[in-house]
């Protein structure tokens, strides 16, 4: 019986992510701050890796809104 089992087994993907909108960085929920407005992210996708969100200072490019850490 093997007793080791990996962590990340792969082909597992039940973990949520995004992709940013301005750099297409792949981000997973849990790994890394994640930001997104709240009334773009459902219409366009808006979501921003931590680097984006602090280039735009924290305010959606699209319609200005403040963004939000996701949870
Ligand atoms: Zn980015
Ligand atoms: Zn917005």
């Amino acid at each position: 019986m093997v007793s080791l089992v990996g962590v990340n087994a792969s082909g597992h993907e039940g973990w949520i992510r995004f992709y940013c909108i301005i750099c297409h960085k792949k981000m997973l929920v849990g790994n890394e701050p994640i930001y997104y407005c709240p009334k773009c992210a459902q219409t366009r996708g808006a979501y921003f890796c931590l680097a984006d969100y602090k280039k735009v200072k924290g305010k959606c490019p699209f319609c200005d809104t403040e963004l939000q850490l996701y949870l």
